[in-house]
Formats: structure tokens, sequence, C-alpha cells
């Protein structure tokens, strides 16, 4: 996700407060697929819904929930009608869960049948777009699919799905997954299928409704790419958002197999600036500028296909997982396309959002079980500090080492979840280095280093000295600061690198020729506020 509309997105939604994570996982109980039947209509925004869960029993059970917003006075859901394997079963819905009484041995696969009707008050967004038409699209970070959808609103518990809408006939449907059907059912109704046969999380399961116009960009491999925008909008859409062909095979040629049946890239009503849904990516409505302004935020959704949809957090205090990960490799296939100087300033471009949030959060780290809002969980420390968290991984394993950790972590856990520690042993297993001083500094602790280094040269016995003052570091932190010395013509001639740790580093190094400057971190290797005192 990016986040651009988020803090408008937060003042229009209700807020969500949360413990630690603390979403109630039941154990005894593992979805294994959605088929979603929603009625669509111009007049009212009142949509009626019928959704078939499958749901694996890991152990016997007496009971078990589903998450379903509740109706309130503003809008929500009412359960019409529940079953389990085609009987009535009883039921009590409070506080946004579906308590189901049914009981069920372990290792059997029941079937959950909910019929249900109502506004949502928020999720699904029912409302016109910017030309003044009807368009109905899913946004569903980080939980909100529960207030349309019957679902274990979690992304630990992932499962595949199918959306079967019934809309007005001149609206187009674009859902997860592959289109399976599209069929006239009267004058003026039609139902899309659309089917998704990898299991995703609830936070990126969802479909849109509009009058798009389609553009088929063409396929990478198997995976055909596709733009959907507001048929106003056709010429300067398709072109804003061609270049997502192009971000898919490079991208996939550095991670792994594209892990969904297609790609399509939808203009949409979504809060955030872009909504990574598994296959069908979101982008604000003012996404198309007919300039293609947009190409950093496609490849951010495109990277989260592998990051996020495929292997995700098993717990929203490790998110950095997703958006590090997308935040990052957006610059890794900057520097693919555009060469290595590209990916130095984007890296250099994140330094003072990451500044400015420590400045306000100065014991907040990546991994921060302290906050409690999910929406705080996105910020300049899961994005950004963690984007370079990944950056300086590759420089500490080198490029060979990390390329293959990042692709073997990606196949050890696509289509599941994963933790920090889980990345970080896939990570030591491809370098061979113990990195629990890295993850521990650079994820768990806020640190956010500020360095003076200062230089002198002694001409008699060619040596330059330097010294890193670092107040207050702990010796346990290891910075390693590469230094460009210039020569007499004023370029880069030497680079060396100095190992900073406690509050002070000395070191002498041979130069022959008197340095005409010395450079910190001429390379953008380090995240660290340096500054070069002077001889
Ligand atoms: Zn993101």
């Amino acid at each position: 996700m990016n986040p651009i509309l988020y803090t408008l997105a937060f003042v229009l939604t209700p807020c969500l407060l949360f413990g630690s994570d603390p979403y109630p996982l039941n154990p005894a109980i593992d979805v294994q697929h959605y088929a979603f039947r929603l009625q669509l209509s111009e007049e009212t925004n009142q949509v009626k819904g019928k959704t078939v869960i499958e749901v694996l029993l890991k152990n016997d059970i007496e009971a078990f929930s589903l998450d379903l917003q509740n109706e309130t006075a503003n809008g929500g859901m009412k359960v019409t009608e529940l079953k389990v394997d085609r009987r009535e079963s009883t039921f009590s819905h409070n506080n946004n869960r579906i308590r189901i009484n049914t009981s069920g041995k372990a290792g059997e696969t029941i079937r959950v049948t909910v019929q249900y009707e109502g506004i949502p008050q928020d999720g699904l967004i029912i409302g016109t777009n910017l030309f003044g038409e009807k368009t109905f699209f899913g946004d569903n970070w980080p939980d909100r699919a529960h207030q349309w959808l019957p679902t274990v609103d979690h992304p630990s518990d992932k499962a595949t799905c199918e959306f079967i809408i019934e809309a007005p006939i001149y609206y187009q449907v674009v859902a997860n997954g592959r289109l399976k059907e599209e069929t006239v059912l009267s004058n003026d109704t039609k139902m899309t299928h659309w089917i998704e046969s990898v299991a995703i999380p609830t936070k990126v399961m969802v479909f849109g409704a509009a009058t798009f116009a389609v553009d088929h960009v063409g396929s990478v491999g198997s995976i055909p790419v596709s733009s959907w925008v507001y048929h106003q909008n056709k010429n300067a859409g398709f072109y804003d958002y061609a270049p997502a062909k192009e971000i898919l095979a490079t991208l996939q040629d550095i991670i792994g197999p594209y892990p969904f049946e297609k790609l399509a890239n939808v203009q949409s009503k979504t809060k955030f600036g872009g909504m990574e849904n598994a296959g069908n990516i979101f982008y604000y409505e003012k996404s198309v500028s007919g300039e293609r302004r947009i190409e950093g935020l496609i490849a951010h959704e495109v990277a989260h296909q592998w990051f996020g949809n495929s292997a995700s957090e098993k717990d929203w205090h490790h998110v950095w997982l997703s958006e590090g990960f997308a935040t990052y490799f957006t610059q890794v296939y900057m520097e693919k396309t555009y060469g290595k100087d590209s990916l130095q300033i984007g890296m250099k471009r994140m330094l003072p959002k990451i500044d400015e949030y420590h400045a306000k959060n100065p014991t907040s780290a990546i991994v921060d079980t302290t906050i409690i809002e999910l929406k705080k969980l996105l910020s300049p420390n899961t994005y950004q500090k963690a984007g370079w968290v990944l950056h300086m991984l590759r420089k500490q394993v080198g490029d060979e080492a990390f390329f293959d950790g990042v692709r073997t972590y990606y196949d050890t856990y696509k289509f599941s979840n994963a933790l920090t520690s889980d990345f970080q042993a896939v990570m030591e297993q491809a370098s061979g280095q113990q990195l629990s001083w890295f993850f521990d500094q650079w994820i768990f602790q806020p640190l956010l280093p500020e360095l003076s280094l200062s230089w002198k040269y002694c001409k008699k016995l060619h040596k330059l000295s330097v010294e890193v003052k670092s107040p207050g570091l702990s010796k346990l932190v290891r910075l390693p600061l590469e230094v460009g010395i210039k020569g007499a013509d004023g370029t880069i001639s030497t680079i060396k690198t100095i190992d900073v740790f406690g509050e002070s580093t000395s070191v002498e190094w041979d130069i022959a020729e008197m340095p005409t400057g010395v450079v910190a971190d001429p390379n953008v290797w380090l995240l660290a506020k340096v500054k070069v005192v002077g001889k």
C-alpha cells in the first residue's frame, strides 16, 4: 500500500483501536475458501450477500466465530440466514462477530453459508467517482473486509476466493484471480464471476465495479496485464498504467515467478494512494495524469504481489515485511531500469522522512509492539527505514547472497506467512553470517545514528587520521561507514571503511597524497546522519 492518502483515509473512517495485535486468532479453524456472491444496485447502496465459506477444522469444536460488521443506524450488515452444511444453524451476531453454534471433529471440512444484507459503512466504498458515475470498490486494508464480507479478517488466515457479482448491465467488474464467467442475466443485469486460486489474506480480497475502459496491455509469460480506467480517462489512463508490464517482468526476474493469475491495474476510489489487492491493484482516482507520474507507485504495488500478498506478515507488528520490501524493491526496479544513480537518489530521498519521524518518535523501532492502533503501523519506520534496512543488509552480505536470500525467503514463505525471525534465518543461511546484531539494532532498536567525522593528514608520514564521534552510541552497535578520499583532481580516488562502534572510533590509513577532501558514505550505504567537520 502507498499511504499518500492515508491520513485522509482515517479521518473518513472510524477510529480503529486495538491492543497489541489482539485479534482473537482461533487455531481450531482454517478457512480454505470463500465464495462471495453480491448483488449491487444503481438505486441504493444496499448490497445483498451470500457467502459460502469452507472451513477446515484443526481441532474438535463446539462453536466458532467469523467477523462481520453489525448493523447500526449508520449501516452495517444483518445476517438473514446461516447454514452449516446446508442445515440451518443457530448463531448470534454481536460485537461484529458471528458466533456459529456447530460442533465438528478435527480434520473435517464444513461449509458455512451466510446470507446477509445492508449498507456497508466502510470496506466496500460505494459512491460517485470524479466524473459523477456510481462505482463500487473494495478497500479492505487493514481489517475492513469484515465491514462487508463475513471472514476471518486477519492476514494469518489465508484462503482462495471467488467473487460472483450481479450488477446493472453497464458495469464492468474486476476482481482477484481469473475471469471465469460473464453472463447477461436479464435486460438490465449482468453476472461477472472471478476466481482466485491462490490463497490470499482478506486485506487484499476485493472487486471493483465501474464503467471502465479496459486495455489488454499484453502478457509477461502467461500472465496477462491489463489497465482498467474510467472511460473518460481512457487515453491518459492507458498510457499511465502501461508500464506495469515492464515492471512485472523486471521484478519477476529479480524475485521469482509472479504468484497470481493476472495483473490488473485499476483506477479506483481507494482511500490509499495505491492498494496492492492481489492481482487487482487499485490506484487513487487522480493517479491518471497522462504524464506517467506513478511509475514508482506502480512498482511499489506490484512488488507487494510477492511481499505482502503472497509472503505475508504473520503478525501486524511485522508489517515491514510487506511495506519495507515494497519500498525497497521499488528502488531496486529503478536501479535495474535506470541505473545505480537512481537507486542512490531514491535512497537519499527517503532520509528526511525517516529523520522527521525519528525526531518525533525517538523510542520507536521498526517492530514496535507498543503501537496499538493499526494505522500507526504505517509510518516512515515500516516503509522508508525498513527499505533502508534491506539496502544495508544487501551491503552487509553482498549482492549475490542478498538476492539469493530474498528469493529463498520468498520461495519458502510464498502463499504463507512469516515473521522477522524467519527472514533473518533465511538471510543467515544465504550469507553464512550471523545477523542477530544487525536485525536487533536496525529492526528492534530505534536506531538512527548521528555521527561527526573529523580528519587530518600527516604529510610527513603520509597518514590520514579519521575520528568518528557518536555520542551515546552503544558499543553493541556496528556501523560500517565508508569514507571517500578525494585526490588532487577533487574526485574520490579511494574508498575505505571504518567500523564505527561506541562513542569514538579512530583509524589511520596510509594515503600517499594529501587528500583534497573526505566524503562520508559516498555510495549511500549507511543509514546515519553524518557530518564531516573538517580537518
Ligand atoms: Zn505498500
